[in-house]
């Protein structure tokens, strides 16, 4: 972990002191509160892209161009790491309160300043459904993409997109079509204005199947945005 201020290595020694924070996964004590639920250790056993590795270009999945991805309507995907260990547990922790630990920040700072997101206009979260946002209380998807439009210097659009239907759950025995016929509709623009010529950078927590965000920039371009790049913290 880099850059550690003197004054914040002695508050996180008292607080460690005081509220013995455990590792979720290996159980030792988790030292420096940058590291939110997971011990340092814990983080450096995760998949963290760099620009380094292979990738399919267009969604971002490791290894050479998939040739499963040509009909989603984004025009590239990215994510910070792979949805296992201590980003999975950072990210399950995200859907019940609205925080992101500094490491996964310096995560996603990193990430969105590479190519191609970093030639992108204006930041828009995957909306939930009002309903969803009422009982939850916030949008996950809203915190990342405060992170990333903060870092990009980037306007965050949380109005020109919105929810209109609560059928999209993720429902197992689906496959990718199934998964895309029941997203299909549940999005919708209000504000067409904001987005047109825009190069969208769509930002939700995890990317599944991609049917989600797919069905999110097919009616982003269809309101007039240039391109649609998506950012996840994860790729499951
Ligand atoms: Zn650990
Ligand atoms: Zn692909």
């Amino acid at each position: 972990m880099n850059l550690t201020s003197a004054s914040e290595l002695i508050y996180d020694a008292i607080l460690t002191l005081a509220y013995p924070q455990v590792c979720v996964i290996c159980g030792q004590s988790v030292e420096q509160r940058r590291c939110g639920v997971a011990c340092e250790e814990c983080w450096k056993g995760i998949r963290i892209f760099t620009d380094e590795e292979e990738i399919c270009w267009k969604c971002g999945v490791p290894g050479p161009a998939c040739g499963r991805c040509e009909s989603l309507a984004f025009t590239a995907a990215r994510a910070a790491g792979m949805y296992e260990g201590a980003l999975r547990e950072s990210l399950l922790l995200l859907k019940r309160k609205p925080y992101l630990p500094r490491h996964v920040e310096s995560l996603l700072v990193a990430a969105v300043g590479r190519e191609p997101l970093n030639s992108t206009t204006r930041v828009v979260p995957v909306p939930l459904h009002p309903k969803r946002l009422k009982t939850r209380g916030f949008n996950q998807a809203t915190i990342v993409a405060q992170v990333v439009s903060k870092a990009l210097k980037l306007p965050l659009d949380e109005v020109s997109l919105v929810r209109v239907s609560t059928t999209e759950k993720y429902r197992a025995g689906l496959d990718a079509k199934g998964r895309r016929d029941t997203v299909a509709g549940a999005f919708h623009v209000v504000h067409p204005r904001l987005v047109a010529g825009e190069n969208i950078l769509l930002v939700d927590d995890v990317y599944t199947t991609g049917a989600t965000v797919s069905a999110c920039a097919e009616v982003l371009v269809e309101a007039g945005a240039r391109k649609v790049f998506v950012f996840t913290v994860a790729r499951a």
